[in-house]
């Protein structure tokens, strides 16, 4: 596709008519470099008359100024080409991404519903200091965007670039409608994009060096090679620079836009109904107001300023990073992780900025493991993020790319199976019977998070002991994280799911019980009907005799749940049961380790 478009000869009303994603911004892509060469060459613009030329900086998931390439190279063209360029940066609330899946899950739920608004508020906030306007519309963005060309002007469009089917649909989508409606704008309009690489810590371009090109084709497949061979060859970039009020150029005149049904009146505050919500998620949404569950871990509330006061506290004020690694397998309450994942999928806190921030902590501070561990665990976002691009759609196929090793994992129920469908229903309300799994999915549905224990407990239950298809599960997922993001959820899915010739990892409930919830606070958060289960059968109430139950008033099968799967099936799956506890875990998370070669089907 890229190919084909770049081999279209530029005419003088297309500038920049190539769909072409830019290399690591640091490194300029060479888009950028002919985007600005150009207009060196050139005196500014006068090939091209001395035209206007704006730039439409379409926010996706970056929604920040820190460390952001999208606004510097907006501020670098600035530099360049003078009084000539204006910019217009604009949010869409994208409506295919509040469709039902073909699942039937409205796509982004409440949680997510809440946190997004929250973030784009803020960063309208933000802009509007720099003396910005953020607009913001509702809709399809490849119809919305192209109402912000102008007649007669040069465009370029400015995005995250992205690598997963969908979201490059997007891309594409965009660029083919501004290109039509600059033809259409006559007189000489010109309309192009420039897809810039925003949101891990290893730049794009380096990694590409050294997995063999453009499509990271020898991209290992196995976590642990990745890590060490990165680790080893490449560093960090620093994080660029918030932009001042005056390094910015000046904003485009969009009041025109006010009249059309698309945009958000630039001067009321965004409310829930800026969302093309269903019906379902808009009531939900109402129902969860400003509050937050008070079992939940903390109060998420989206934006860059909170991304970056979370990093502050817990790194700094908490002083909580020198013990991450003793504490990071927790599940109650704010503190056993960083919680920055819900601020890193929206791109309100950068990657690179927390890596430069555990470099601070490291020199200033303290040294150790679990400062590195910290970063370790953002090595595995990155990770995903390559490794989708390297495996593309095959990354959301019922067997993935297919690669496995042995024992292979279960065979999968077929759609049409009833049970699986009672399994999947079970899960998804937290009612399995299996009490880790149930106050995991509960804490889920009514806060949009999870621990990385509990996701990796429930993900095991429903794809290898419940056997239903992992899709279901990664689709629940994406409906409800507030930190969903597309290619550390699909991804960590299909992992857990054993597709991608890691070491199955089959997770031993009942055991995993005992290592991380000893003595079932988690639990007994989540399912009150277990408040007065003896510690002993907490993870196990089925095991309890009929005298314990009538004590505990917790009879099973009529205050809670029998188990909806044979607990006999968990005897055999010793491996990540939490038996081998530290060294499984000083391997990672997850099942990283490659056993065999793993075979291609
Ligand atoms: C089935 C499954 C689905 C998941 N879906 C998502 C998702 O949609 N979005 C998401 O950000 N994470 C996802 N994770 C990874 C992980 O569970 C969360 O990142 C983590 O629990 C978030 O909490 P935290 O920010 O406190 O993490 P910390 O323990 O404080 O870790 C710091 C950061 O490292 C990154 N990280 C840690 N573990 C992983 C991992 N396994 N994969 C990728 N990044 C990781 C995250 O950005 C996280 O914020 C998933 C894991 C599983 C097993």
């Amino acid at each position: 596709m890229s190919t084909l478009l770049l081999c279209r000869p530029l005419t003088p009303s297309a500038f920049l008519l190539s769909l072409r994603p830019s290399s690591d911004f640091l490194k300029q892509s060479p888009l950028s470099e002919r985007l600005t060469t150009r207009s060196a060459e050139t005196g500014g613009g006068e090939e091209y008359g001395g035209k206007k030329h704006r730039v439409i900086v379409w926010f996706r998931n970056e929604l920040r100024l820190h460390d952001n390439p999208l606004l510097q190279q907006a501020i670098r063209l600035g530099k360049k080409e003078g009084s000539r360029l204006e910019w217009v940066p604009v949010f869409v609330f994208d409506r295919a991404a509040f469709q039902e899946s073909e699942w039937g899950n409205p796509k982004v739920g409440s949680h997510r519903a809440r946190f997004l608004l929250e973030s784009v508020e803020d960063l309208r906030k933000s802009l509007r200091e720099k003396c910005a306007n953020l607009v913001v519309a509702s809709g399809n963005p490849q119809q919305v965007i192209p109402e912000l060309l102008s007649p007669g002007a040069q465009h370029t469009v400015l995005a995250g670039q992205e690598v997963t089917s969908e979201e490059k649909n997007a891309e594409k989508a965009v660029f083919a409608a501004v290109q039509k409606k600059a033809e259409a704008l006559g007189e000489g309009t010109g309309a192009g994009m420039s897809l810039v690489w925003c949101n891990t810590m290893y730049g794009l371009g380096d990694v590409k060096r050294l997995f063999g090109g453009n499509s990271v084709p020898s991209l290992p497949l196995v976590f642990t090679k990745f890590r060490t061979q990165v680790e080893k060859a490449l560093q960090i970039p620093s994080p660029l620079p918030t932009p001042s009020r005056d390094s910015l150029p000046p904003m485009a005149d969009v009041s025109a836009l006010q009249s059309s049904e698309s945009f958000w009146p630039f001067e009321k505050p965004l409310d829930t109904t800026a969302m093309p919500m269903t019906e379902t998620v808009a009531q939900e949404l109402e129902r969860l107001g400003d509050g937050a569950d008070e079992r939940g871990v903390m109060r998420f509330r989206g934006g860059e300023t909170e991304g970056l006061g979370r990093m502050k506290r817990y790194i700094w004020e908490e002083d909580r990073l020198k013990e991450y690694f003793d504490t990071r397998n927790g599940m109650v309450g704010p503190d056993y992780s960083s919680k920055f994942a819900p601020w890193l999928a929206l791109g309100c806190l950068s990657p690179r900025q927390v890596a430069s921030e555990i470099a601070i902590y490291e020199s200033k501070r303290t040294k150790n493991k679990s400062t590195y561990w910290l970063q370790f665990e953002l090595i595995w976002r990155d990770y995903f993020r390559f490794l989708c691009k390297r495996l593309g759609r095959s990354v959301f196929f019922p067997k993935g790319p297919g690669i496995y090793s042995d024992p292979p994992p279960p065979s999968v129920r077929s759609p049409r199976d009833v049970e699986g469908e009672r399994l999947l229903s079970l899960w998804k309300q937290g009612q399995t019977g299996v009490p880790l799994v149930d106050a995991c999915m509960r804490e889920l549905k009514a806060t949009g998070f999870m621990s990385n224990r509990g996701r990796q407990n429930v993900a095991s239950f429903l794809a290898l002991d419940c056997r239903v298809d992992w899709r279901r599960g990664a689709d629940w997922f994406e409906h409800l994280l507030i930190d969903y993001d597309v290619c550390s959820n699909w991804g960590n899915w299909v992992a857990a799911a054993g597709w991608t010739g890691g070491r199955l990892n089959r997770f031993n409930i009942p055991k995993q019980t005992k290592t991380y919830d000893p003595n079932g606070e988690f639990i007994k958060l989540w399912c009150p009907e277990l408040k007065r289960v003896p510690e002993k059968y907490v993870g196990t109430p089925w095991l309890m005799p009929e005298d314990v139950q009538e004590i505990s008033q917790c009879r099973i099968g009529t205050d809670y749940p029998s188990p909806c799967v044979h607990p006999l099936t968990w005897r055999d799956s010793g491996r990540g049961g939490g038996g081998s506890g530290p060294r499984r875990d000083d391997r990672g998370r997850g099942g990283e380790k490659q056993k065999g070669k793993g075979r291609r089907r």
